[in-house]
């Protein structure tokens, strides 16, 4: 198996029957090499620098109805929230002052968040901090509405793929949103010129070998600039209450592929990660991550963007403390660039 691992290193990529075979039959051992080879390839281009985002949920208000979401539309038992002009701006004052250089505006699709509105709020952050960078999460739009964004001054756009296996897609989400539309929304992004996310859940329901194969596959065919994975979680008020967690070794496992696989890419230790073990975020930066996305979302709302259950929050404040910040990283071998850390380009 080890060969499969120094093949993925050296030729970056392998087929899919091939990465089916290195997930299935991962062991501690392996895993281990894994890990090992990934924080050899994250120190060529990144050193041990680790990147900080600031990251404000806008609000929870969502037009989607994604099986696996607790803000999804069919969800009547939470309450809604979403933050005015002026909160959002106060997120950045703190993050600002805490070092943070880009800030993730994420949210459920809420109509309120128009282009209009989005727009005035990407020009005033980015008059006030104009060494920052802006990155969107913010659903499916059309392109000219990305490039609305685009053209305001935001830099970069998260949009995970979910799973690339359309099946699979329609079996975590209603009719109307698809694996192709998501698809086209990815290339529409690049086109305009973002530095685009993709990513997907670990484990999440039906999810097998081999639609995480295709997952890898297809991201190496996008070459995104950053990946967001982490563990699916249930959440009470969805229809998949009752499905299983995923875990965190696969979790683990599958950073450190995307690693070896592209090695320039920008690779979040996640929330989701550190929510199944405390341990987590540390864990994942020795799997090759290289980004922690701390929670900048003032407490009440937080606390309502309840996507999954036992979501850190609280403890997560421990993250604004700059020091016991600083510690996690440290005590894992690294440190902290107060830079706006774009993704690194392979010479
Ligand atoms: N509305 C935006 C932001 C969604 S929240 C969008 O459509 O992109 C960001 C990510 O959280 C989602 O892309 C999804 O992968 C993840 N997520 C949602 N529910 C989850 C759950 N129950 N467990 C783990 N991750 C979840």
């Amino acid at each position: 198996m080890k060969e499969l691992i120094d093949k993925l290193e050296k030729e970056k990529k392998l087929s899919k029957e091939e990465f089916i075979t290195l997930i299935d039959n991962r062991t501690e051992d392996l895993s281990e090499y894994l890990f090992e080879r990934a924080r050899v390839v994250r120190e060529i281009l990144y050193g041990k620098d680790v990147y900080l985002r600031g990251l404000i949920e806008l609000s929870n208000y969502c037009k989607n109805d994604c099986y696996y979401c607790g803000i999804r539309k069919s969800n009547l038992k939470i309450e809604r929230y979403r933050l005015t002009k002026e909160q959002i701006l106060e997120c950045c004052d703190i993050g600002y002052t805490l070092g943070y250089r880009t800030f993730v505006l994420q949210g459920g699709e809420d109509r309120y968040f128009s282009q209009g509105v989005m727009v005035d709020i990407i020009q005033s952050i980015k008059q006030k901090y104009s060494d920052c960078a802006i990155t969107l999460s913010l659903g499916e739009k059309s392109y000219n509405t990305y490039l609305a964004y685009y053209e305001a001054g935001a830099d970069r756009y998260l949009l995970r793929h979910e799973t690339a296996n359309s099946y699979h897609y329609s079996q975590l989400h209603p009719e109307r949103l698809t694996a192709e539309k998501r698809k086209k929304c990815l290339s529409d992004l690049k086109k305009i010129g973002f530095q685009v996310g993709t990513g997907f859940m670990v484990g999440s329901p039906f999810q097998t070998t081999e639609t995480l194969a295709e997952d890898l596959a297809y991201i190496y065919e996008f070459q995104p600039h950053m990946i967001g994975i982490g563990p699916f979680m249930s959440h009470h008020q969805t229809p998949f209450a009752d499905a299983k967690n995923g875990s965190m070794d696969l979790t683990l496992f599958m950073l450190a592929l995307l690693r070896l696989m592209l090695p320039h890419v920008l690779l979040p230790t996640t929330t989701a990660l550190s929510s199944i073990d405390p341990a987590g975020r540390a864990k994942g930066l020795l799997a090759g991550a290289n980004v922690i996305m701390p929670n900048l979302t003032p407490s009440d709302a937080r606390n309502k963007y309840s996507i999954y259950d036992n979501k850190i929050t609280i403890s997560d404040d421990a993250l604004l403390n700059k020091q016991s910040l600083e510690d996690l990283v440290n005590e894992a071998g690294y440190r902290i660039a107060s830079v706006r850390g774009d993704a690194r380009v392979m010479k």
